[in-house]
């Protein structure tokens, strides 16, 4: 499952970054993840719940959210909001489309205590 291994990056990024940190745990953790990337929010909630056992994440509390997606178009030379990948570009209806955000995953933010 594509999923959990996101989510075991994510646990190792953000316990790397919490024992920097000298954090005993690690309360809350938010991610974003692009509507263009594949990943289903649920799913990967789910899975960073299973990753972050016995790991300074065990009592975490996962939150997941959806960054748009963007691309530039070739036919109009615009910079456009795209909800997914295959839909034409909503300000002239072209399909020559250059993703240029929204396949990321980011870390937004860790609280830790
Ligand atoms: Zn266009």
């Amino acid at each position: 499952m594509h999923e959990l291994s996101l989510a075991e990056n994510v646990i190792r990024i953000v316990e790397s970054a919490a024992l920097k940190a000298r954090a005993q745990r690690v309360g809350r953790v938010r991610l974003g993840i692009g509507a263009l990337a594949h990943v289903d929010a649920d799913t990967l909630q789910f899975c960073c719940e299973l990753a972050a056992r016995q790991t300074l994440l065990a009592d975490a509390i996962f939150e997941v959210e959806q960054t748009p997606g963007q691309a530039r178009c070739n036919d109009c030379q615009q910079e456009v909001a795209l909800e997914k990948i295959g839909f034409p570009c909503p300000q002239c209806g072209g399909f020559d489309l250059l993703v240029t955000a929204g396949e990321e995953m980011q870390v937004l933010e860790i609280t830790v205590a």
